[in-house]
């Protein structure tokens, strides 16, 4: 097999629709469609309004097993299914994040696909795009300045400065910024105090613009971000703060979804990117609605493993949303389930053991654990789950059936799909699988009721989707716990804060661990995006660049043309 040009060169040769011809395609009027240079437009959120007597689209999550530091092919997978999707005939809109700058210039790994299932110009999603992030930026450092300049002068809403949860944000990986003292200097310069910076994408703000219904609903989520505590203990939010209608104003744009399209002018939006660690690490409510009203399918994909971003994306954002979902794919790799044997280690920006690209089937089958816990999750949903085994040129097909032979055990479609080679003509027996499967009745049901409390939310993720004996709460996490109930935020659903490497809260625990139970830390509240999350673990909400980050080798050429961009 000949190898496959790099992602960027096979991005140069798209021959790319005038956007115009995107939207008209995809079924949004034209009026509607705000440009925003040549291959990129902004979507008018009147056009929900307009449209909205069309029947709704069938809701299909793009999930994957625990992943690899890899990445498992959850993108690459989403835009090879919806261009499989019209190569069989069907109208699809695929839904996805804006990827943050951060980790583009820190960690190679493409964050629009690869090889011929991509999203076009690969340069602008990469890059900016339309500058959501730079206004959710400015958003959060607005409430930042204006809760600083509170203090300065006479703090008349009694702010403890020691119990200010609002930091500020910059979209890039910088761990000399985790940890600041702001306000020194004479006494005109502010009051002093250490706070820090975190990552654009693990903003409250990114969050509220991927669940927010409208510029109305964005408004009164800002107006409730608490942003710290009064000396006696009362919560002060951005409201009082008097920020919520400038913050609105900054972000009139940003939650209006941004249209691109694939190499095969599959229409794509693409929206928000709330970091999958804290947040709810799917993309946004708004495009997933207009994608609801002009395509028969909307295909999105949630971040991390079923255990993660598909439980926030059914538990949070489908209840957000009201979108039932259909069917979920579950993005399998030889490599994964290699992984989950237990007998490889793999370290993140090094090559795969060489081992690892041996047939061996028995390997396979010692990792499956991980598959059919994934599997089982989907189901306790009541969504229907295909599994899409992501075709590497160094698997084998006797790894392949192996996989096939798990699904078929557990009685669930499977497809292999070659969309990276081959593109849409690479993932239509995915595609026609997940047609079948939408085409089944399901019986969309949450984990949890939101009348419940806290605690019992949190208990119910635990056992019933990671399979874990139960919860410990520490000490802290439990006042917590008491504290939100007696504030009123007892009816909001959770999000748990752990590790993506594993189902379990240990990174190390592959496959499908029992027998454990998980250890909560501490508990937040996000009130304006609207959900309490309990930290499991060590959660960083600011990257750091590695030695040789991705940025060395980004350069641009006597065209103009950028170069070293994955
Ligand atoms: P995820 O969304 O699960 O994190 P991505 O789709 O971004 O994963 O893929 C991670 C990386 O693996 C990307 O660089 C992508 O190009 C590469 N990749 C994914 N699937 C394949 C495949 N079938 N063959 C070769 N490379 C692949
Ligand atoms: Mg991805």
């Amino acid at each position: 097999q000949k190898p496959l040009p790099s992602d960027l060169e096979i991005a140069r040769q798209a021959d790319l629709w005038p956007m115009a011809k995107v939207a008209q395609e995809a079924g949004i009027p034209e009026e509607d469609l705000i440009p925003y240079g040549r291959h990129v437009a902004k979507v008018d959120l009147d056009v929900l309004d307009k449209l909205k007597d069309r029947p709704q689209a069938k809701m299909i999550v793009v999930t994957a097993v625990t992943p690899t530091p890899l990445g498992e092919g959850k993108t690459t997978t989403s835009v090879g299914l919806a261009q499989g999707m019209a190569a069989i005939g069907e109208n699809a809109m695929l839904t996805l994040r804006q990827p943050s700058m951060g980790p583009t210039f820190g960690v190679k790994g493409g964050a629009a696909g690869g090889g011929y299932s991509q999203i076009v110009p690969m340069e602008t999603l990469n890059l900016h795009l339309t500058g959501d992030f730079h206004a959710i930026t400015a958003a959060h450092n607005l409430l930042a300045a204006m809760i600083d300049a509170h203090l300065f002068h006479g703090n008349e809403l009694n702010l403890d400065p020691q119990n200010i949860s609002w930091r500020r944000v910059i979209d890039m990986n910088d761990r000399a910024l985790r940890s600041v003292m702001v306000g020194l200097g004479p006494k005109e310069d502010g009051v002093p105090r250490q706070t820090g910076f975190d990552i654009t994408a693990a903003s409250e703000i990114m969050v509220i613009v991927s669940l927010c219904s409208g510029l109305r609903n964005l408004r009164e989520r800002l107006g409730r971000i608490v942003v710290g505590f009064t000396y006696s203990g009362n919560p002060v939010t951005a409201k009082q703060i008097g920020a919520a209608g400038a913050m609105t104003a900054i972000l009139k744009d940003a939650i209006q979804p941004n249209l691109m399209q694939t190499l095969e002018h599959t229409p794509a939006l693409i929206h928000a990117g709330p970091f999958g660690n804290i947040a709810t690490g799917n993309s946004s409510v708004l495009a997933d609605l207009v994608g609801s009203r002009v395509s028969d399918y909307v295909i999105t994909e949630a971040g991390f493993g079923a255990d993660m971003g598909a439980e926030r994306f059914f538990n949070v954002k489908c209840r957000v949303s009201g979108l039932t979902p259909s069917a979920a794919v579950l993005v399998v790799t030889v490599r994964a389930l290699k992984t989950h044997s237990g007998r490889y280690r793999i370290v993140p920006g090094r090559p795969l053991p060489a081992d690892m690209l041996k047939e061996n089937p028995d390997d396979v089958l010692a990792g499956a654990d991980n598959l059919r816990k994934h599997i089982e999750i989907v189901k306790s949903f009541g969504v229907t789950p295909v599994v899409a085994i992501n075709v590497f040129h160094t698997d084998f097909d006797s790894e392949h059936a192996v996989i096939e032979k798990i699904a078929q055990e557990a009685g669930v479609r499977v497809a292999k799909s070659y969309h990276v080679v081959r593109g849409g003509a690479g993932a239509k027996e995915l595609a026609q699988a997940v047609v079948d499967a939408c085409g089944e009745d399901s019986t969309f049901t949450p984990t949890y009721e939101m009348n419940e409390p806290l605690i019992t939310k949190i208990e119910k993720v635990a056992r019933g989707v990671y399979g874990a004996d139960g919860i410990e709460l520490s000490a802290q996490a439990k006042k917590d716990l008491k504290r939100f109930e007696e504030l009123g935020y007892g009816n909001l659903p959770v999000v748990i804060a752990k590790t993506h490497l594993s189902i379990s809260s240990d990174p190390s625990l592959k496959g499908a661990p029992t027998g454990w139970t998980l250890p909560v830390r501490e508990v937040r509240a996000a009130v304006g995006a609207g959900y309490v999350y309990a930290i499991c673990g060590d959660m960083r909400t600011m990257p750091g660049l590695g030695k040789t980050p991705a940025a060395k080798n980004i350069d641009i050429d006597e065209n103009g043309e950028i170069q070293g961009l994955f």
